[in-house]
């Protein structure tokens, strides 16, 4: 896996989008991370047993990507991520244990917690925009211009607790599988139990600063 590439779809599953990307993966060969919303699984859940089938990981973004629960500290959040892995255990039967911050936005009260139940948080090395919707060349330029052997890239099917328009995701990453394919790249699910060279956790303040990057 000298050329892996790691690439990560946050805010589902959302359809149509969760299912076409599962067929543009499957053409490819392709593995990668779906970083889910309890809630939104209510709404597809046999996106998530499709997700899971294909043999894709499956990782915990909390229940409905509240902003205000991700920020105080207080047991709501703990209870949706925990409500969240049940969700994914009653259609996948796994137990669960990737777990990535609404906005990548880990709070110094959480991450004791985490820890102690046996979550990886996994950040990302490179995003895209690509929950403004951009074109998808931009989206496709951005990511292949910047990729890397090992790098964790930061997708999305859905948005936040509700569904939205991800056509450009969706044409976007065909064109980023097939030129990085060209280049020797392999796709790769991250999972519960690898040790990944670039799985971050960090501090407050660089959690922070992913944050503010993520909305300029
Ligand atoms: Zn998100």
């Amino acid at each position: 896996m000298d050329k892996a590439l790691y690439l990560t779809f946050d805010d589902g599953p959302n359809e149509p989008y969760t299912s076409q990307i599962l067929d543009i993966l499957k053409t490819f060969g392709a593995r990668a991370t779906f970083f889910v919303c309890g809630e939104n699984i209510e709404r597809h859940p046999q996106s998530l047993k499709n997700i899971y089938d294909a043999g894709h990981a499956i990782g915990n973004h909390s229940f409905s990507h509240n902003i205000k629960h991700v920020l105080l500290a207080g047991q709501i959040l703990k209870d949706e991520i925990m409500r969240t892995n049940r969700h994914i255990k009653m259609y996948t039967g796994v137990d669960n244990h990737l777990y990535r911050s609404p906005w990548g936005l880990c709070m110094p009260w959480l991450k004791p917690w985490l820890k102690q139940n046996g979550f990886f948080t996994y950040h990302w090395n490179i995003m895209a925009f690509d929950w403004s919707q951009p074109p998808a060349n931009f989206i496709a330029d951005h990511i292949i211009k910047r990729a890397f052997p090992g790098a964790i890239v930061l997708l999305h099917d859905g948005h936040e607790n509700i569904g939205t328009d991800r056509r450009q995701t969706v044409k976007a990453l065909s064109a980023v599988l097939g030129e990085l394919a060209g280049q020797g790249y392999s796709f790769h699910s991250l999972d519960n139990n690898i040790f990944h060279p670039h799985k971050i956790i960090k501090d407050f303040a660089a959690d922070l600063y992913l944050s503010l990057k993520y909305y300029i």
